[in-house]
């Protein structure tokens, strides 16, 4: 952490002067265009804490219903006041990255335990989702495969627009296929990962082409809870976000519904980090889906993947996945209909070991809970299907509607792999691999963690 220079930006101000970023109106983000970049667009740093803006009815205000204990007043981390711009990517990233690491160490104990158990164990209020805290043993909040992946997927991304590139399947590819199989072989990849990550990396390390590799009948969500890092990594296309995101499930996943439910998941979680409302995130998420559904992406998954028993074109292969994902939204607008903020979540939008399941369900988790990110992380955790996916999938979505203030300050300083996060975090707001990002994360690069 770097320290804080002079604050620049009173909070009071409807209209403020930012030193580089010029002159920046506080509030109005509901006319914020989807797609369009955060880079001074949506909140600010001010004396006392937050500015007003990003269109969430004052969550990120002093006092407003957003935790921020011990935020107040405190210098950006980053990029130490010098550029707003940087400084609002961060924050934002920075709570994807962290919030899905939150998720997965706070679900990771009750993943594999029924909901009764669950609520007698975790002492689970009928009234609210629980206690909402991290499980910490020997002074850490242990993670799993989740977050494991999510970094290098992260360090994959930030290797492959190194010096400068453009992200491309030419240089993303080898550069995943590295880091899966760095993760592993490491013997910290023992948190009980999925079968087809280990199947499909095993399948990897013999060589030859990826696309013999894949498991291509698996959706499961190995596919979509790692995929966050696509979408925040910043100066990236949209066509090129919908590839990378599906890339990165191709190398393990290769079922159309595991590609779909990746690059929505990775739409949901950029279009929250762009300023889009939760509330119009379904809508979003639907029109998504019928821009995408006859797209398939050959220029990032080849030639080969489609064909097999899915379809007999590139396109029938991936309706078929988009389909699977319009399906589920209608899950998830009939949850939240109902707005049961008590039950079980996996109810109605199903247990989350599907990939599609699992954004659905994490979504759920997030859109119950809109304005109360640490609520909505553990009502995620608190669920009968796969709770550690789910709740990172949860926790990505409210960090990147709110950014680190959304989480408890004390959680950074206890989860486990918080440097790599912070690292890849500063990365990927930067666009670029950025300073001191070449080593890798101790797991996805092999160095002993
Ligand atoms: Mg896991």
């Amino acid at each position: 952490m770097r320290a804080g220079a002079e604050l620049a930006v009173d909070g009071e101000s409807e209209d403020v002067a930012v030193e580089g970023a010029g002159a920046f109106e506080v509030g109005g983000p509901q006319e914020q265009a989807a797609g369009e970049d955060v880079h001074g667009c949506v909140f600010a740093h001010s004396r006392g804490g937050y500015a007003r803006g990003g269109g969430r009815e004052g969550a990120l205000r002093c006092g407003g219903t957003v935790p921020e204990a011990g935020r107040q007043g405190r210098a950006c981390g980053w990029c130490g006041w010098r550029g707003l711009g940087a400084c609002v990517a961060y924050e934002r990233v920075a709570g994807a990255m962290f919030g899905s690491a939150y998720g997965d160490a706070m679900g990771a104990p009750t993943e594999f335990l029924p909901y009764a158990q669950i609520v007698r164990r975790f002492d689970v209020p009928d009234d609210a989702p629980g206690a909402g805290e991290l499980p910490v043993h020997g002074g850490v909040a242990m993670v799993t495969d989740d977050t494991q992946m999510a970094l290098a997927v992260a360090d994959a991304l930030l290797a492959a627009v190194e010096d400068g590139h453009a992200l491309s399947a030419e240089r993303l590819t080898p550069r995943l296929r590295g880091r899966y199989l760095a993760w592993w072989q490491s013997p910290d990849n023992n948190r009980a990962p999925g079968t087809t990550c280990m199947q499909a990396c095993k399948a990897l390390a013999r060589g030859g082409a990826w696309e013999a590799a894949t498991r291509r009948g698996s959706k499961g969500c190995g596919a979509n809870m790692r995929v966050a890092p696509v979408a925040l990594l910043d100066g990236v296309s949209e066509a090129d976000r919908c590839g990378a995101a599906q890339l990165q499930s191709a190398l393990t996943h290769g079922h159309p519904t595991a590609l779909a439910a990746s690059d929505l998941t990775a739409a949901a979680v950029h279009a929250l980090r762009v300023g889009v409302a939760p509330r119009d995130l379904p809508g979003y998420l639907r029109a998504h889906v019928g821009q995408q559904r006859s797209v398939y992406r050959g220029d990032w998954l080849g030639d080969e993947l489609w064909r097999g028993p899915f379809a007999s074109s590139p396109e029938e292969f991936i309706a078929r996945g988009w389909d699977e994902c319009a399906g589920v939204l209608d899950r998830l607008d009939a949850a939240l209909l109902l707005g049961d903020r008590r039950a079980d979540p996996c109810r109605i939008t199903g247990a989350g070991w599907i990939a599609e399941e699992a954004l659905a369900t994490g979504l759920l988790c997030f859109l119950l809970f809109p304005d109360a990110p640490v609520d909505a992380l553990t009502r995620a955790a608190m669920t009968s299907g796969d709770s550690d996916s789910i709740a990172a999938l949860a926790g990505a979505f409210a960090g990147a509607a709110y950014g680190m203030a959304a989480w408890p300050e004390a959680w950074a300083g206890v989860v486990e792999y918080r440097e790599e996060l912070e690292r890849v975090s500063a990365g990927l707001a930067a666009g670029t691999a950025g300073s001191g990002t070449g080593t890798g994360t101790g797991v996805a690069g092999g160095a002993g963690r």
